[in-house]
């Protein structure tokens, strides 16, 4: 029943802080994604926690031990790399029971729990072939079981998509995290792609310069966002400075916004809406008048580029196809799509734009 607990957790190199701080409880039969951009410490963290990195700061505990000072091996942690890993000169049943017999098994013994292994995974009748007859998600999987039959019940994937092709990242993104909830594994998904988080975990860690920026649902992060940063990391958002001009009002500009939250304490407001959000229509209010300056046709939408009195919004529609560019339109931003955010005074440093 592995469940894995961080409590402040870092790791400084001289001057340099690969991460900090972090503190976390990933419970069992969980499937985490570690997102963020390259240097925010994502690598740095899932090797601490293997042990492959020690900690200058904190605990890590697995099963409520403390594992600091356990070596890697003995963490029980399987890991999935891009290029799977398999034996290329042993066929499937072979690769899964390799582990076993390097442990000492007995070989009656290996091949019972190879066999129940590969049809846990749907793959038994494939247990005679090589490696490279298999497709890729195949490989995936018994690179998977491989890992289960020497003992592993917490997975590490490190990047497991990047390097396939999308469609195939998709079918294996599925097969994977279908695998995981038959087998009941806790799964720590390390990727900067957040497709590929939204679409399998059950939490989400968005991480920020070493630290941990927040951690939730994939609903919470993109509906909830604990920051400009997370909303800018995790989907898109169109972002305003602003400042309150009554509890439920924001003045941007020379423009007025309702919004439902109450505003009225807040300072160094950024004000940020989803471009999916905005909506071209002319109302009472939240509504501002500009052109379209440029548009992208997307396939299932088209993102247009309005410019409303020198701010420039993007809007991510597939209900207007008449629009073109230089047409005249009005947005309307609904109150209830405007995230508010105070005590930002810098944008760029916070979403990490330079
Ligand atoms: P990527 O997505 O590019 O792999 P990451 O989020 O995994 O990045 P890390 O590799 O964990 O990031 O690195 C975090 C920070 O710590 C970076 O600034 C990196 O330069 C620094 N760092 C990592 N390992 C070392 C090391 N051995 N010595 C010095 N600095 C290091």
């Amino acid at each position: 029943m592995p469940s894995i607990e961080l409590r402040g957790v870092g790791r400084q190199y001289g001057d340099v802080t690969a991460v900090k701080g972090a503190s976390l409880h990933i419970k069992d039969n969980e499937y985490v994604t570690l997102l963020g951009p390259s240097g925010c410490g994502k690598t740095t963290l899932l090797r601490m926690i293997a042990g492959l990195i020690r900690p200058t700061e904190g605990d890590i505990l697995i099963d409520g031990v403390s594992v600091v000072d356990v070596p890697p091996e003995d963490r029980n942690i399987g890991y999935l790399f891009q290029n799977y890993a398999l034996f290329p000169h042993m066929n499937v049943s072979e690769n899964v029971g390799y582990g076993l017999l390097a442990r000492g098994e007995s070989k009656g013994h290996t091949s019972r729990v190879t066999e129940e292994m590969l049809r846990f995974v749907d793959l038994l009748e494939w247990a005679k072939f090589m490696p490279r007859q298999l497709s890729g998600g195949m490989q995936q999987r018994i690179s998977l079981v491989r890992s289960l039959a020497a003992g592993c019940r917490t997975f590490f994937l490190d990047e497991p998509m990047s390097s396939l092709d999308p469609k195939i990242g998709i079918k294996l993104r599925y097969e994977i995290k279908k695998t995981a909830r038959r087998l009941k594994l806790t799964v720590l998904h390390v990727t900067h792609d957040q497709a590929d988080a939204m679409s399998v975990s059950d939490r989400i860690i968005v991480m920020k310069r070493g630290g941990i920026a927040q951690v939730g649902t994939p609903r919470d992060v993109y509906y909830s966002p604990a920051s400009p940063y997370v909303a800018h990391f995790i989907g898109e958002s169109n972002f305003i400075h602003a400042t309150p001009a009554g509890e439920n009002m924001l003045l941007a500009g020379s423009y007025l916004f309702r919004v439902s939250e109450s505003v009225g304490s807040m300072q160094d407001i950024i004000a940020a809406i989803r471009p999916e959000r905005i909506r071209f229509e002319r109302r009472l209010e939240n509504t501002l008048d500009g052109a379209i300056t440029d548009l992208d046709f997307l396939g299932p939408t088209t993102r247009f580029w309005v410019d409303v009195g020198g701010l420039s919004l993007s809007v991510l529609t597939a209900k207007r196809p008449d629009l073109v560019k230089g047409d005249n339109v009005s947005v309307y931003l609904p109150p209830d799509d405007i995230m508010v955010f105070p005590g930002v005074r810098d944008l760029k440093d916070e979403l990490q734009v330079f």
